[in-house]
């Protein structure tokens, strides 16, 4: 189906639907904005949904089709849910961003909370395999999709202090690269995206600590942290027919961080 809405910048999204896991703030937000002004039409599932309403509202204004779905991607039946629920509102489902994701506590492994450690697990990682399940379900009979995982430069890297966090992405590069391999000759194409420090409310958590932001700052090559907008641009480019012959990889957009 095409929009009539003109995209402000035609990467080959308009019309399409994408559903984004997490789009009530940081990444998932820059996200949601990026693809509106794509044209893209869009399912938003959240914890928080006047969150999302807000990311929302701008972009029906336009005349964009989007949807709503207030969830955790801890559920399974949640986010079965708000997938079937969306791809029938929407009329299928092009692409979907999963990127709902928390980071945790933060201790060495010998004393990192077990009950956190399961937690980040379910979130990161379950949910994830949730979302993919649920939209391989409407992808797989369409013959065709792009799904995009948030995983981070911690999927590649260790980072002391946040063996949970390191452990849930590094994760979730192993569920993207098997997925790509079992659909890739199934028209859907799996990949992920690996952003280091990007300005958002989690990180704005972790900044609290007197000297982590500066630190952050110095194993950045680039010398500077990340924006939302910056990952949207990863995450589009894979969503979009442009990266055809992308299938199963990590796309890192670090400023330098894993390579220093
Ligand atoms: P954020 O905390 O700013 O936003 C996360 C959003 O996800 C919020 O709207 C929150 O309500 C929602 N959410 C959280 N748990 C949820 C759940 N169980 N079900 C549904 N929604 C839920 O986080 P962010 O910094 O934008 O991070 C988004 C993703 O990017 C995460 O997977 C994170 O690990 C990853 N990431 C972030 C950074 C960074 O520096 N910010 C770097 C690398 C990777």
């Amino acid at each position: 189906a095409m929009t009539n809405v003109a995209p402000e910048n035609d990467r080959g999204l308009a019309g399409r639907t994408v559903f984004v896991s997490g789009a009530g703030a940081g990444i998932g937000r820059g996200v949601a904005e990026a693809l509106g002004a794509a044209g893209a039409h869009l399912a938003l599932l959240d914890l928080d949904l006047a969150a999302i309403e807000a990311v929302a509202a701008p972009l029906l204004a336009r005349g964009l089709r989007v949807s709503c779905h207030t969830g955790d991607v801890t559920s399974a039946a949640d986010v079965h849910g708000a997938i079937a629920q969306a791809a029938q509102l929407h009329g299928g489902l092009d692409g979907a961003v999963n990127n709902a994701g928390i980071v945790g506590a933060s201790a060495d492994v010998m004393d990192y909370p077990a009950e956190v450690f399961a937690r980040v697990l379910d979130v990161n990682v379950m949910g994830v395999l949730h979302c993919m399940q649920a939209e391989l379900a409407v992808m797989k009979p369409q013959g065709c999709g792009a799904i995009v995982n948030i995983a981070s430069a911690a999927a590649i890297i260790g980072w002391a202090g946040q063996s949970a966090y390191v452990a849930s992405k590094h994760a979730v590069v192993g569920l993207t690269k098997t997925a790509a391999l079992e659909y890739a000759a199934q028209g859907i194409r799996i990949n992920a995206v690996c952003p280091a420090f990007i300005y958002t409310d989690l990180t704005a958590e972790l900044f609290q600590t007197p000297g982590v932001h500066d630190a952050a700052v110095a194993n950045h090559p680039i010398g500077r942290l990340g924006q939302p907008s910056e990952v949207a641009e990863a995450v589009m480019w894979l969503l979009s027919d442009r990266s055809s012959f992308a299938v199963g990889s990590s796309l890192v957009v670090d400023g330098a961080s894993t390579i220093d």
